[in-house]
């Protein structure tokens, strides 16, 4: 007899998936209050969360109303059907954590929302006798999970011993404190403080007080960005590879998630010639993706996401590290004390997609001729230095950032062959290639400008005309509507004329035709791109074109300009990829001359 189910035996069937032992209900509710914009986070366990799981958050708490949903079954504030799952920028979404824990366990969770009159206590046991009542408290929530599947004894016993499972609940809140620095994390365990961690802007600050101090100061860091990817990498160099696969984290949009094999596969082939073979490398990979290029619900605990182009991460992953292992010292340096040391093993590196990587690959051969194997595009990460930890860990110097290597102090010696500037800071010496500096500052001010809807625009007194071939004014035609989103206002002028009245100051007094030309010229290579490409290949061109142009780089702003490209976030590369600066240590310098 076919007999519909009790909501009860519901919610404890799906209990079972999501809640498989005290470590998935540690996680379920940590990542509750992430969403709710905590900053600080306590989680307290006893009996390895057998006994007792106590989360205290200072997020934004709930209203009785919240409160009384939170644990029903798919109750969610995060989405209202299925399209939101498209951009889902938090960590829950399926509305059935809080339910299937409740279901299982004496659950209590104590509220109150920010700039609310009174808290509430939500008690019930087994999910059943729902209780609400007043509380007093601060702004945040409480959640406490007691006698964890006192009402399931069978997976009661399928629980391995405390230590086991404390190790698992450990292990998974390190890798949330790892993925949010920007929030305080504690963990306690029967009393004992097993980490504290204070929120920092500072990702290596961080490392430090999670995976300790001593593995954080051998840690290099090199970030990367193509289109909608960025890349921050923290990783040991050659010198300090491990002996074991420990450390080894992927956080993708603060999400810690499980190493794809393909990942794996990307870091050890861009290892390959640098650490030995029954070593291993430590690293700790940052993406930043966009929402709808991922698929965050493939994992019932969602720890595994899939990419829409797993290859563009493989290829960006492997040239930046790679690029980041080979060149920390100055290249014809290397050459010379490494010219006998390197083989040429990765000649045609392929890719899990069959893609040929050959293109960054070295030869031993190439070692004799650095000109060749040096193309400006590898220098784009050269800057790949290991990271600082402050002389202090403590509260204080957690919460100033640590001091970024370039500050006022920079002293221009001067310009080579009008376009390199040449600067010396704190021990190392830059060459700087202006042009692509400018680019890059433009670049990032253009879109800040564009973000926070600030576009300074520059009315034409005489508006420039010019006409184009039709292929080509047809083709900007069709982009007329997006130039001008931009800031670039152009209007048809007759036939194949055009007419530009308005254009973004940034952009300098230079021909606009020029740009508008450049920009044409650029969109006709790659015509059946996404507006979201389109756009940022629009702004591009533009800042590329416009610096070509005007060349208003005079070396009197030089120190400006050095200084405005440290305050962008990818300094080191021009929007184009190609690098900004190439650095000379005076370690470099010292053991070139022999003088060390
Ligand atoms: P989900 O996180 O998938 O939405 P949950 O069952 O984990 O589902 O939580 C249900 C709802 O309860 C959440 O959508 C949220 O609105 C609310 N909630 C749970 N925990 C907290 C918390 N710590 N702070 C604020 N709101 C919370
Ligand atoms: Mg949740």
């Amino acid at each position: 007899m076919i007999k519909v189910l009790s909501q009860e035996t519901i919610n404890k069937i799906a209990a079972g998936e999501v809640v498989e032992r005290p470590l998935n209900a540690v996680k379920e509710i940590v990542e509750n209050s992430l969403d709710a914009c905590a900053d600080n986070i306590i989680i307290e366990i006893e009996q390895a969360g057998k006994k007792l799981i106590r989360v205290s958050d200072n997020g934004f708490g709930m209203d009785k109303k919240d409160l009384e949903l939170s644990v029903l079954r798919h109750a969610t504030s995060k989405i209202s059907d299925f399209n939101d799952l498209e951009h889902i920028q938090s960590l829950g979404f399926r509305g059935e954590a809080l339910s299937s824990i409740a279901a299982v366990s004496k659950f209590v969770m104590k509220t109150k929302k920010k700039g609310a009159p009174e808290g509430w206590q939500l008690t019930t046991e087994g999910g059943k006798n729902i209780k609400i009542v007043p509380s007093s408290g601060s702004n945040g929530t409480i959640t406490e999970v007691k006698d964890l599947f006192f009402n399931t004894p069978a997976r009661r016993k399928f629980l391995k011993t405390d230590a086991t499972e404390r190790t698992k609940i450990v292990a998974s809140c390190e890798e949330t404190a790892l993925a949010n620095p920007e929030i305080s994390f504690k963990l306690l365990s029967d009393g004992k403080t097993v980490f504290s961690a204070n929120k920092t802007n500072n990702k290596i600050e961080r490392i430090s007080d999670i995976l300790g101090r001593q593995f954080a100061s051998v840690l290099k860091n090199v970030k990367a960005e193509h289109e909608k990817v960025l890349i921050d990498i923290y990783f040991t160099g050659r010198d300090d590879s491990q002996n074991n696969k420990k450390y080894q984290y992927l956080f993708v949009n603060s999400r810690p998630v499980n190493l794809p094999k393909w990942l794996v596969h990307c870091v050890y082939n861009a290892y390959k010639e640098s650490i030995p073979r029954e070593k291993h490398p430590g690293f700790l990979v940052y993406i930043i993706i966009e929402p709808s290029d991922i698929d965050v619900n493939i994992h019932p605990t969602k720890r595994e996401v899939k990419f829409s182009d797993e290859s563009q991460i493989y290829d960006l992953l492997y040239k930046t590290l790679r690029n980041a292992l080979t060149t920390q010292v100055h290249p014809n340096i290397q050459i010379q004390s490494e010219k006998c040391k390197v083989k040429s093993e990765n000649k045609n590196i392929i890719n899990h997609d069959g893609h040929s990587a050959s293109h960054f690959s070295h030869s031993a051969l190439s070692f004799m001729e650095p000109q060749k194997r040096w193309t400006t595009e590898q220098y784009a990460s050269v800057f790949a230095k290991p990271s600082v930890i402050p002389e202090d860990c403590n509260r204080e110097s957690a919460v100033n950032p640590l001091p970024f290597v370039f500050d006022e102090n920079i002293k221009v010696l001067g310009q080579a062959f009008d376009t390199y500037i040449i600067v010396e800071n704190r021990g190392e010496l830059y060459i700087f290639d202006q042009h692509a500096a400018a680019e890059r500052v433009r670049y990032e001010l253009y879109l800040a400008q564009l973000k926070s809807k600030k576009l300074k625009s520059q009315q034409m007194l005489i508006p420039e005309t010019f006409e184009l071939s039709a292929s080509l004014s047809s083709l900007l035609k069709y982009n007329l509507s997006l130039l001008n989103e931009l800031g670039i206002n152009i209007e048809e002028f007759g036939d194949k004329s055009f007419r530009i009245t308005e254009y973004p100051a940034l952009l300098g007094n230079i021909s606009i035709e020029q740009i508008i030309r450049k920009i044409i010229d650029d969109l006709e290579i790659e015509k059946n791109i996404d507006i979201e490409k389109k756009r940022d290949k629009i702004i591009r061109s533009a800042c590329r074109a416009s610096i070509k142009a005007g060349d208003n780089v005079a070396p009197v702003e030089a120190k400006k300009l050095i200084n405005d490209l440290f305050k962008c976030d990818f300094p080191f590369t021009c929007p184009h990829g190609r690098p900004t600066a190439y650095k000379i240590s005076l370690n470099d310098l010292e053991k070139f001359f022999k003088r060390k």
